[in-house]
């Protein structure tokens, strides 16, 4: 069963890798249009590909069939690292694969900046979801830039009012 799975992950990556170069050999997205310094490019490349993230996870919420994937993650009843493994792999596989092959397609953005992407929010997936205790003021200044434990808490809420709120995967909180 593994190694069907693993063959089926492998395969979907090389559909990934295909599509998002297609896209970048054929010169398309914003970034292929406008000039600007690569590090420039890294740095919005990555917030854009999170700005997608974002709404593909608000989608998740209210696209009733997308919900009944994305509501596993919502299945734990009380919020740690682990709640992040808690993903139905259809929806990681599919509907976050979509959000990043449209992000590279709209933006411009290459393999590159989407493997440090993930490089930074595979760690931060696991740290919001963390059961922590920490002083509250580091909600209030760091929770400015990444999102917190405390932040992440009130999206895993029981209480839909809760759960439909606090959308932030890495972003800052603005974007709430
Ligand atoms: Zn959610
Ligand atoms: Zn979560």
């Amino acid at each position: 069963m593994y190694i069907v799975l693993f063959l089926i992950n492998l395969f979907w990556a090389g559909v990934i890798v295909y599509a998002i170069q297609w896209f970048n050999t054929q010169e398309i997205g914003l970034f292929y249009w406008i000039e600007v310094p690569f590090l420039a490019k890294l740095f919005i490349g990555i917030a854009m590909y999170d700005l997608s993230t974002y709404w593909f996870h608000r989608t998740a919420h209210f696209l009733p069939l997308v919900w009944r994937f994305h509501r596993v993650h919502h299945s734990d009843t009380t919020m740690d690292s682990s709640t992040f493994l808690r993903s139905h792999s259809l929806e990681l596989m599919l509907w976050f694969s979509v959000s990043d092959i449209l992000a590279s397609a709209i933006f411009g953005l290459d393999l590159t900046i989407l493997g440090l992407y993930y490089i930074i929010l595979i760690p931060m997936f696991f740290l919001e979801h963390a059961n922590l205790k920490y002083p509250k003021w580091l909600d209030k200044t760091v929770g400015l830039f990444i999102t917190t434990p405390n932040i992440h808490k009130v999206h895993h809420e029981q209480d839909e009012f809760y759960t439909n709120s606090n959308y932030v995967d890495m972003e800052c909180l603005p974007l709430m």
